[in-house]
């Protein structure tokens, strides 16, 4: 299977190792560094087999590629899977940290990795005790910390940016807009979108959370099972991708999707069944890249605050041109991004 993967896989380098202490199976797929060198998370995660881990470690590193080079910045895409039989913590962690960091590290400048589901910016401070190319360690390390709350930024922009192509202005004023997820991205976005005078619906499984972020920004608590049928103009997926599909899309009643989820849409036919119903879609790596902006663009390019602002707005920017594209050329929006993305690598 590893085999079969590898030889169909159209990305430049597969590196693999193996720790046996903790069984963990350790990929690192540098899908390109056409545009420079290939930037992108390490995951932490339990998959059913390592060729899972691996078949999911090279789809996220073409989607880096795609999402680098939509943010038009001068670098490539790649990802790491730590595929864990369990979460190792204390001791155990910062070895095998310190063992993926030596794996790492023997890629050189060419893999540059950051915090993505299950690692923190703890864990990039140790991952760079032994790679020196890791964004997003603590601010007191000497790195950019969080990249959640820029990540939310962008999304916000990227909403106004949708209801303003759709509905004719981007004045939230009034707009009913559902955040699945209120974790470190959905909690700061539902908080902006409140400021702005957005009638926020909030959903999330951990009811202590989301009741104590509604009672705070005077949101609506959605029970997270009936998320899908809700009546709403915008609906922010912010929790985990693959929560539009064949089944669900037919029961939306939302005129947007617009949110931070990575993989929102299960496989891309989705993209054909939301314009088919009449929903505007805005494509997950082109409207979660504010995180990546921030961290490669404050660490990497040495960006200043208002570089990074005046890039976070510029995904609203990006967005309203892959919506022109996509109906000039007759394509979905998820199509356009990738038009827009591919002709920047060629
Ligand atoms: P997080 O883990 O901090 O928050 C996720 C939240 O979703 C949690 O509160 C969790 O309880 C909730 N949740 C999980 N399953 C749910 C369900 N079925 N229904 C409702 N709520 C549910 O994660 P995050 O960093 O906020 O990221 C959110 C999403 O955005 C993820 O898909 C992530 O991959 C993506 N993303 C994050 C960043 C970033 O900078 N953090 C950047 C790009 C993309």
């Amino acid at each position: 299977m590893l085999e079969e993967l590898i030889r169909s896989w159209d990305g430049e380098e597969v590196v693999v190792g193996f720790d046996a202490p903790t069984g963990t199976w350790m990929f690192v797929c540098l899908h390109s560094t056409k545009r420079g060198p290939a930037g992108g998370g390490t995951r932490m995660k339990t998959y059913p087999s390592p060729a899972a881990a691996l078949e999911d470690a090279m789809r996220l590193s073409e989607a880096m590629t795609l999402k680098m080079a939509a943010a038009d910045v001068p670098f490539g895409g790649g990802k790491a899977v730590l595929s864990v039989p369990s979460p190792p913590v204390g001791a155990e962690r910062r070895r095998l940290l310190h063992r993926y960091g030596d794996l790492a590290a023997s890629l050189g400048a060419n893999f540059q990795t950051g915090p993505d589901v299950n690692t923190t910016t703890a864990d990039m401070d140790v991952i760079a005790e032994r790679h020196p190319f890791v964004f997003c360690r603590n601010e007191e390390r000497g790195g950019s910390g969080d990249p959640g709350p820029y990540t939310a930024r962008g999304v916000f922009h990227g909403i106004r940016a949708t209801v303003s192509y759709l509905l004719g202005s981007p004045d939230l004023d009034g707009r009913v807009v559902l955040v699945q997820g209120v974790g470190d991205v959905g909690a700061r976005l539902a908080e902006q979108l409140a400021k702005a005078g957005a009638r926020v619906l909030v959903a999330d499984i951990d009811p202590q959370r989301v009741e104590a972020l509604a009672e705070r920004i005077g949101a609506e608590v959605i029970p997270p099972d009936e998320v899908i049928g809700i009546e709403c103009d915008v609906y922010a997926p912010c929790a985990l991708g693959g929560t539009l599909n064949a089944e669900t899309i037919p029961r939306l009643r939302c005129r947007i999707v617009a949110g931070s989820a990575n993989n929102t849409l299960a496989e891309s036919a989705d993209a054909v069944r939301l314009q088919e119903a009449g929903i505007l879609y805005a494509p997950d790596y082109v409207i979660n890249a504010g995180g990546v902006l921030y961290a490669w663009g404050t660490e990497a390019l040495r960006w200043d605050s208002e570089t990074v602002e005046t890039r976070l707005a510029g995904i609203g920017e990006t967005l309203a041109a892959i919506y022109r594209r996509s109906e000039t050329e007759g394509i979905t929006t998820e199509a356009a991004a990738e038009r827009l993305a591919r002709a920047r690598l060629d």
